[in-house]
């Protein structure tokens, strides 16, 4: 007998009513098109609240009260880092450090593992499609240790040249760090298959997944990477949560990244040991609230299910690409198939300048993001300076995209395209 294995799909426009910004309406009362997810996310009542609840009835600091709302707080801490070890798969919450974001996950990568085991001449692989996040921490260290920097071509549909990555490594780099979706393009890379090529080559592997992580199912274990960073505000948590999952074995030998308070285990007045991971590397007071927030948003998100998240999202791409292929001289950027891709669309609207393609948005209460995207070297290689980009979550609906085209529509005839 044969077991089905459909599953019903995100009824987005339930979704929606958990969120309480996408009821407000602009000043002549248009209903807000949020079409900018991959810079941040919208946030559920369910996050809000758990923000809430934590300031209102058991904010305190944690770890070293001892007293009852102390107690509370650090297990509601704790209980948040084993969620979100439970949603990326990762084989303990100790693997999983809370950061600020994906840009300080990359950092405290860089400046720790990297200063200790990269020197003059050595090489870190890179892409040509990364977020300045994972290109400035990696210079900043290449400059400082001598070491080299090589990037991954991509295709003209804004994949990674994969002849490309194996000939840089057979060089044998240190690190091969990329995104795992791409927040310009779109484009969703074979992160199993790079890491398993790496690892084959004898290097490292670091994944940005800060465009993955809250769009598609991510298990450390099956893409067996050393290193994942990612922000929880891309995620429906709080600014000012992020994570950054290491390997337990190289977390445990890397050296601290800030020294002071939380990060010791002995202090004299000159030298100290440290603490055991992650504590190690989370030196001060750290964002209790929002981690805790980033837990409740890690509760809702695998109550919708990843798996019918990245199906919305992909449905609804692939009707946007349909919608926006119908405006005159649009032009998308990235992979056409919606397989390859994620909610991110970036485009170009004949010569009109990508900002005033999106205040033309803005004026119709649909917000889009304009400019490079932190990603100016990919901006050059796809000879522009800037695109606009709309960009789809679990709140998003056909109902968006329709607004999107017809606002764009306008645009073009304002633009006379
Ligand atoms: N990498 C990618 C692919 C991103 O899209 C972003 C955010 N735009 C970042 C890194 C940096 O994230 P954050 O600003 O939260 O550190």
């Amino acid at each position: 007998m044969s077991t089905s294995t459909l599953v019903t799909p995100l009824d987005a426009g339930a979704v929606r009513a958990d969120f309480p910004i996408l009821a407000e309406t602009n000043e002549r009362g248009q209903p807000l098109t949020f079409l900018d997810s991959a810079a941040s996310s919208q946030k559920p009542a369910a996050v809000l609240d758990a923000l809430d609840s934590y300031y209102r009835s058991y904010n305190a600091n944690i770890h070293r009260g001892v007293y009852a709302l102390s107690e509370k707080a650090t297990a509601r801490y704790e209980e948040a880092r084993h969620l979100v070890a439970d949603f990326i798969g990762a084989a303990s919450p100790r693997e999983c450090v809370f950061v600020r974001n994906t840009t300080e996950a990359i950092n405290l990568v860089a400046q720790t593992w990297g200063r200790r085991h990269v020197g003059p001449g050595d090489l870190i692989v890179l892409t040509v499609m990364d977020h300045h996040s994972n290109l400035v921490p990696w210079q900043m260290l290449a400059e400082e240790k001598g070491a080299d920097l090589a990037h991954v071509r991509i295709t003209s549909d804004g994949r990674l040249e994969m002849d490309h990555l194996d000939e840089l490594l057979r060089r044998e780099p240190k690190l091969v760090a990329f995104p795992h979706v791409s927040n310009a393009l779109g484009t969703v890379n074979d992160a199993a298959e790079i890491v398993r090529r790496a690892h084959a080559a004898g290097s490292l592997v670091l994944i940005d997944g800060a465009q993955s992580v809250p769009h598609l199912p991510v298990d450390v274990r099956v893409l067996d990477c050393d290193f994942l960073a990612f922000s929880g505000h891309k995620m429906l948590a709080p600014m000012g949560s992020g994570v950054l999952y290491g390997k337990r074995a190289l977390l445990e030998a890397m050296p601290p990244f800030m020294g002071g308070g939380s990060m010791i285990r002995k202090v004299e007045l000159g030298r100290s040991t440290w603490a055991d991971v992650p504590a190690k590397f989370e030196a001060g007071t750290p964002a209790v609230g929002e981690a805790i927030g980033l837990g409740a948003a890690v509760e809702y998100l695998s109550a919708l299910g990843m798996d019918r998240v990245r199906d919305h999202e992909r449905e609804l791409t692939a009707y946007a690409l349909d919608r926006l292929a119908e405006v005159p001289d649009l032009t998308v950027y990235g992979p056409a198939d919606p397989n390859q891709r994620s909610g991110a669309v970036s485009f170009t609207v004949g010569d009109v300048h990508p900002h005033d393609v999106a205040a033309i948005l803005d004026g119709e209460n649909v917000a889009v993001r304009a400019g490079h995207h932190c990603c100016q070297p990919l901006m050059r290689e796809l000879g522009l300076l800037a695109t606009t980009r709309a960009s789809f979550y679990v709140y998003n609906t056909e109902e968006d995209v329709d607004r999107l085209a017809a606002a764009l529509r306008k645009a073009t005839a304002i633009f006379a395209v």
